[in-house]
């Protein structure tokens, strides 16, 4: 299966610091910085410093280093934030949108980290 990577994406302008970002976490393989436009009082987004266009694409071309290296960052901003419920925090929602029907807008597979209040229904009932 091939993927078209999209150099221009608003994502991979922020990796190469052409756009401004509050970072959250900053590790050797991933980016963790404040979404633009919140859904909750936590509102992360999680990146890999690759170019993959979503997770199927990260999963199948990522390097094990890379992938660990991405999960890794997104438990640290877990625990930056005091979000783990293991640890006393009370929980958040990760989301990966994908593709046509997941209604992923940036074609940078990233991960939402959402929390902060608790974060009602999974999705819309049909
Ligand atoms: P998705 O629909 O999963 O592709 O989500 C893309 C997310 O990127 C949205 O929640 C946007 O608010 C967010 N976003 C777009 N541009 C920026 C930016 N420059 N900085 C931070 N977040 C952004």
């Amino acid at each position: 299966m091939a993927y078209d990577y999209d150099n221009d994406n608003i994502f991979a302008k922020i990796l190469r610091g052409e756009i401004p970002n509050r970072t959250v976490l900053d590790t050797g393989h991933a980016l963790a910085f404040e979404d633009i436009s919140p859904r909750a009082p936590v509102h992360v987004l999680v990146i890999p410093k690759g170019p993959y266009v979503c997770f199927d694409h990260f999963q199948s071309a990522a390097t094990n280093e890379e992938i660990v290296g991405f999960f890794e960052t997104v438990r640290g901003v877990c625990e930056k934030l005091n979000l783990s419920p293991g640890e006393g925090g009370k929980g958040y929602r990760m989301i990966a949108n994908t593709g046509r029907d997941g209604v992923q807008e940036v074609p940078h597979f990233h991960v939402h980290i959402l929390a902060g209040r608790p974060i009602g229904p999974m999705v819309m009932a049909v």
